[in-house]
């Protein structure tokens, strides 16, 4: 299972996706990230693997009383497009690695902005948070008036590259939140658990919160089946 998990990319968004890169223990290793989770545990008192039922229950132990450190030994590498919207949220998270692409370098492409399907009203109890939807008319008004907006901020970047003027100035002229953007990232599964705990719940903004269950749906369950189950039982479900 975990070996077809690398390569494998998830679409999210309207034009964005996340891919597994790489994944430690790699699968060719012969052992499973629950199990490294199970043998750095005991490395305490220098054994490892009992037996699944024994391991399983160990790793439901740690997640339970939050002995953290052997989930550090499990990483996940991806590759994620989505736009700075995303990222901007996304880099508050101090725990993950990141290589993001450069727009000083590689110039950006007239289809590179984010169209969203709804647009969602602001939330009456919330002042960060949204709910509910325009209208279908005056939704699909505003964005025939988005795709106008990006038509002319690409348009003068376009002039001000033509004109001779260096990428990294020439993108001013560009809608910021919404161009998608490259990079590429890792973390270890302790620090994803944090992760997809804060960006999976309602309260976070949907354009994170579909790449934080795209995680958890395509590549942490299937890596990590233990700790995946632990986790949605002591730290989604049970709080925390
Ligand atoms: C719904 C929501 C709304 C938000 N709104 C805002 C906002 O309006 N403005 C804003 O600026 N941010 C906002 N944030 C970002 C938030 O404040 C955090 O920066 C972000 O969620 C990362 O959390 P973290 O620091 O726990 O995670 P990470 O940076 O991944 O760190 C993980 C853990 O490591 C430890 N750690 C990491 N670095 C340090 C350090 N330097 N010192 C001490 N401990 C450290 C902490 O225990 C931390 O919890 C929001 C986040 C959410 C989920």
């Amino acid at each position: 299972m975990a070996d077809r998990l690398i390569g494998k990319r998830v679409p999210v968004l309207d034009k964005g996706w996340i891919e597994l890169v790489d994944l430690m223990p790699h699968p060719e290793s012969g052992i499973t990230g629950d199990l490294a989770i199970v043998n750095a545990a005991r490395v305490s008192f220098l054994g490892e693997s009992k037996g699944a039922e024994r391991d399983k229950k160990l790793l439901f132990y740690l997640l339970r009383h939050r002995h953290t450190s052997p989930f550090e030994m499990v990483e996940f590498k991806f590759r994620v497009r989505a736009p700075l919207v995303t990222w901007w949220q996304w880099v508050r998270h101090r725990t993950w690695n990141m290589n993001a692409q450069s727009g000083r370098y590689t110039p950006f492409q007239e289809d590179d902005f984010y169209v969203p399907d709804i647009w969602r009203k602001q939330s009456r109890d919330n002042k960060q948070a949204s709910e509910g939807a325009l209208l279908e008319a005056e939704s699909e008004d505003l964005t025939r008036k988005l795709n106008a907006h990006y038509e002319a901020g690409y348009r003068l970047y376009s002039e001000a590259l033509d004109k001779g003027v260096s990428k990294e100035m020439a993108r001013l002229f560009l809608p910021g939140f919404s161009v998608y953007y490259t990079w590429v990232t890792k973390i270890d599964a302790h620090n994803l658990m944090h992760f997809l705990r804060l960006r999976m719940a309602p309260d976070a903004q949907y354009e994170i919160r579909v790449y934080a269950t795209a995680i958890h749906k395509h590549f942490f369950k299937s890596a990590l089946p233990w700790t995946a189950e632990a986790f949605d039982k002591f730290i989604l479900d049970g709080g925390a």
